[in-house]
């Protein structure tokens, strides 16, 4: 697997004709990043392509400035990298490290970078659409010296704690589905509005299996399958259902196993990445990654935003800060429909 890589990917000469058609074909400017605004003008060439002033704050900006490829060096090797994912799926950071010739941390910022990238959906859902929960531990996975382990906490005791579970909504329309973070702690209805209910407005049915925590709690009120009129369509609904299990399965044994857990900090993106992957729409280096022009704030800002989502949205404890800071991250605009919580 390492030589083919290396084989496939270090000529060098032709990776920077494609950066270049990258810039040219697919890095479009839609507004300054550093401040919003619609009106800027073409203020010199850089490179590949050209170098933009804002009218509105004075400040220029290049077509890439804040997508997954700003402030990156190698910006070859980085879409070596994203292709490489998109291709070959999501391998352990060790692995990319070797073959990439880059460093863990570089690594572990690109994937990020790489999943940040990936569009969210807001489109709203229709008809008959199908939903459950599912669960993965709490996990603090990163943060120096505050494993649950370090605090007098098991592995068991978590297990068995519902205080200590990541909760995640899944939801299906037809094949195309979602998945995104709740809460940690028990989950209620308000988590589930927060995220969908915008977009369930011309729903006819929510339905999820009776084992489901949303058919066994008043304040939800979904229906199971049994208020679905015909035996052929319930049928229908039922298969769907499987899938949906079955889907959830894959993903808690993706999180679990291959990727040896993730820190909640970063489920939501891994949760979206997922799903992409397994709906064969995940595209790192296409033009609608590159429309996202917030990758760089909201990746400098995360933690600020997983300390504002543990305060506000879960039963848990905000602890132990990641020290990493950014001097620039507080300059950007940030559209705040990017954050992911
Ligand atoms: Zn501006």
């Amino acid at each position: 697997m390492a030589n083919s890589v290396k084989n496939t990917f270090k000529s060098t000469k032709t990776w920077s004709e494609k950066l270049a058609s990258l810039y040219r074909e697919k890095i479009e400017v839609e507004s300054c990043p550093w401040c919003g605004s619609k009106y800027y003008i073409k203020y010199g060439r850089y490179k590949f392509t050209y170098r933009y002033k804002c009218k509105s704050c004075s400040r220029t900006f290049l077509p890439s400035t804040g997508t997954s490829i700003h402030y990156i060096h190698k910006k070859d090797t980085f879409i070596e990298y994203a292709e490489f994912i998109q291709n070959e799926g999501m391998h352990t950071l060790k692995f990319m490290c070797d073959n990439f010739n880059i460093s863990p941390m570089t690594s572990f910022d690109w994937r990020h970078k790489i999943l940040m990238s990936i569009p969210i959906s807001t489109r709203s859902f229709k008809g008959i659409v199908l939903c459950n929960e599912l669960s993965l531990l709490y996990s603090l996975k990163g943060r120096k010296g505050s494993s649950l382990e370090t605090i007098g906490i098991s592995r068991k005791q978590k297990i068995l704690d519902e205080k200590y579970q990541s909760r995640l909504i899944i939801v299906n329309e037809n094949e195309v589905g979602e998945i995104k973070l709740a809460t940690v702690g028990l989950i209620n209805r308000n988590h589930f509005d927060r995220i969908f209910k915008k977009r369930l407005n011309n729903v006819e049915k929510l339905i999820c299996s009776e084992q489901s925590v949303f058919a066994n709690k008043e304040e939800f009120n979904f229906k199971s399958l049994d208020i679905v009129s015909g035996k052929k369509k319930q049928k229908e609904i039922s298969q769907k259902l499987i899938n949906q299990e079955t889907m959830m399965y894959m993903f808690k044994t993706w999180i679990n196993n291959t990727m040896r857990g993730v820190a909640t900090k970063y489920l939501a993106l891994y949760a979206n990445y997922f799903m992409n992957y397994v709906g064969k729409i995940f595209n790192p280096v296409d033009r609608q990654s590159f429309i996202q022009k917030y990758i760089w704030p909201f990746y400098t800002l995360l933690e600020c935003f997983y300390e504002s989502f543990i305060t506000d949205h879960t039963s848990m404890v905000y602890s132990i800060p990641t020290k990493r800071k950014w001097k620039t991250s507080g300059n950007y605009y940030f559209d705040l429909n990017f954050k992911r919580y």
